[in-house]
């Protein structure tokens, strides 16, 4: 019942160190207002990797004056497009060149894999920027046509301060979906990371100043939610917030937005994404899929494949083999090159996951392998599988966030399609066919913001991302996400001579 496990002795030492732990408020390093400082700890060897400067209400205000002033009197949201986008390229030039490095840092402090993080996340940011670094000069308004003697045009402008708050589970991902955008459009940014992963953040900011960005366009701080995070979701000086995290948390953010000065509010929040294979599908690729969809990024991803329906023609040759795949799956240290999987990001997280695989077992879904903690040191947990999961089980229902396959058996296309959408959550679906007729139907009636058919986890940045239902509001990535940072305003002036 156990995984591959290849957990070393002694740690592999990260290749890279930490260069920056302050708060990055108006271009400079600096303590926090309180002089407090938490850990940030190695989720392999539960030991602290560096102390960081702590943000609160105190701080957050100090930052959000800086982005305040750079946008109402700075160069930023004032220079050409062309000369935004040419310091935003720049500092993608500069993250390419620190990639090795950043990519080390970013498995240090949040224990994916190095591979990972190196050859898919890095270049993938780096794209991210050169995406929206592409949209900068060509962010244009309307002329419109009128009933009356007039010109009209719309101008979309800068939204002003962006707050942003970001999760653990892929940093610099997030750091970029939140970025781009809003620097592209002019605006100038507090952005609040996760207090389990504060170091890549500061890094890339540190080579955004490097790049050109002048001072107070790109704050960023560490600290924790209900003090950082609540302090810059209801500050009234801040124009937007944009949220990535738990339901729960956004549900509060939004709060704090509304009874503020009204700011709007995205969002993005959990998931149960169904993967649902259907009975033309080739088995052995569709348990690869389904395997990556739930158990990439130690299952901690918003999207994860978190209830794979079989049809029942296939169910047992599936489930036989989805089993045999987590078995051969590779637990350990992240920084070894063959491990597909590493630790789970705290203590908290890891107890949740454990918590959730006892309710499994409790609800007498069928645990088929894995369903334990590897080792005594450090947040790694077996590739588990359950099958004979119905839907109202909870794990069926809630967010486990962690290396926890559940499979369901499904009948026919109206069962599926019930059962897939019977959950508040809507952010992705997967779906794996050979017929182009049930992809399509299929395809519409799931009620969520993403559709992988015969492929799951493409994050293009040219594709919209977000949830349907309690998984969010508003769009990331793609052309969706400058509207998230652009005001509009309407241009109405009388035409003396309408006949020319
Ligand atoms: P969380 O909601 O607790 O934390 C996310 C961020 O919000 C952190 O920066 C945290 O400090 C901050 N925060 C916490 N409380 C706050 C408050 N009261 N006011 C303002 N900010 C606050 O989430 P978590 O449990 O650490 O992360 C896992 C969850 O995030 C999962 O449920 C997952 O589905 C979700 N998630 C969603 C996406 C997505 O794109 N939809 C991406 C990643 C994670």
């Amino acid at each position: 019942r156990f995984s591959t496990a290849v957990l070393h002795e002694e740690p592999i030492t990260p290749p890279v160190e930490v260069k920056y732990t302050k708060l990055l408020i108006n271009g400079e390093f600096v303590d926090s207002a309180s002089g407090k400082t938490f850990p940030t700890l190695d989720p392999r060897t539960e030991e602290v990797i560096a102390h960081v400067a702590e943000a609160d209400a105190e701080d957050v205000n100090r930052a959000v004056f800086a982005a305040r002033k750079a946008f109402d009197e700075g160069p930023w949201p004032r220079m050409t497009a062309y000369e935004r986008a040419r310091i935003i390229l720049r500092f993608a030039d500069l993250v390419e060149k620190h990639s090795d490095e950043l990519a080390a840092l970013e498995t240090w402090d949040n224990g994916k894999p190095y591979e990972q993080a190196a050859k898919d996340e890095l270049p993938l940011f780096v794209r991210l920027f050169h995406y929206y670094a592409g949209w900068a000069d060509k962010i244009h308004g309307l002329t419109v046509p009128g009933d009356g003697p007039y010109h009209m045009q719309v101008l979309h402008e800068p939204i002003g301060v962006a707050g942003q708050i970001i999760p653990w589970n892929f940093p610099l991902i997030m750091f970029a979906w939140k970025v781009g955008p809003a620097l592209a459009c002019g605006n100038t940014i507090v952005l609040k990371t996760a207090e389990q992963t504060p170091l890549t953040a500061l890094y890339v900011a540190k080579l955004f100043q490097e790049a050109g960005l002048p001072p107070g366009v790109l704050n960023v701080v560490s600290g924790f939610g209900p003090t950082a995070g609540a302090a810059l979701a209801s500050h009234m000086d801040v124009d937007k917030i944009a949220f990535t995290g738990s339901t729960a948390t956004g549900k509060i953010v939004n709060g704090l937005a509304a009874n503020s000065n009204l700011k709007p509010v995205t969002l993005e929040l959990g998931g149960k994404s169904p993967f649902i294979v259907f009975e033309d599908a080739d088995v052995d690729e569709a348990v690869e899929l389904a395997h990556g969809a739930l158990f990439f990024n130690q299952g901690q991803c918003c999207c994860a494949g978190s209830r794979t329906f079989v049809h029942e023609k296939v169910y047992d040759e599936f489930v036989e083999k989805a089993k045999a795949r987590a078995l051969r799956r590779t637990v350990g240290d992240p920084f070894n090159k063959d491990v597909e999987q590493g630790p789970q990001i705290d203590t908290e997280q890891f107890e949740k996951v454990l918590r959730y695989i006892r309710y499994g077992i409790e609800s007498h879904a069928k645990l088929e392998c894995g369903g334990d903690r590897i080792g005594s040191k450090g947040y790694f947990i077996q590739p588990t599988v359950f099958s004979d999961v119905k839907d109202d089980m909870v794990i069926a229902q809630e967010e486990i966030f962690g290396p926890v396959q559940s499979i369901l058996k499904f009948r026919d296309h109206d069962d599926v399609i019930r059962r897939a959408n019977n959950t508040r959550y809507g952010l992705a679906a997967g779906i794996f066919t050979k017929s182009l007729d049930t992809a399509n139907t299929v395809t519409r009636a799931l009620r969520a913001g993403t559709v992988w058919v015969n492929c799951f986890d493409v994050f293009d940045a040219a594709i919209p991302f977000g949830g349907y239902k309690m998984s969010g509001i508003g769009r990331e990535k793609g052309v969706y996400s400058l509207h998230n940072y652009l005001e509009v305003k309407a241009v109405v002036t009388p035409l003396k001579n309408p006949a020319w």
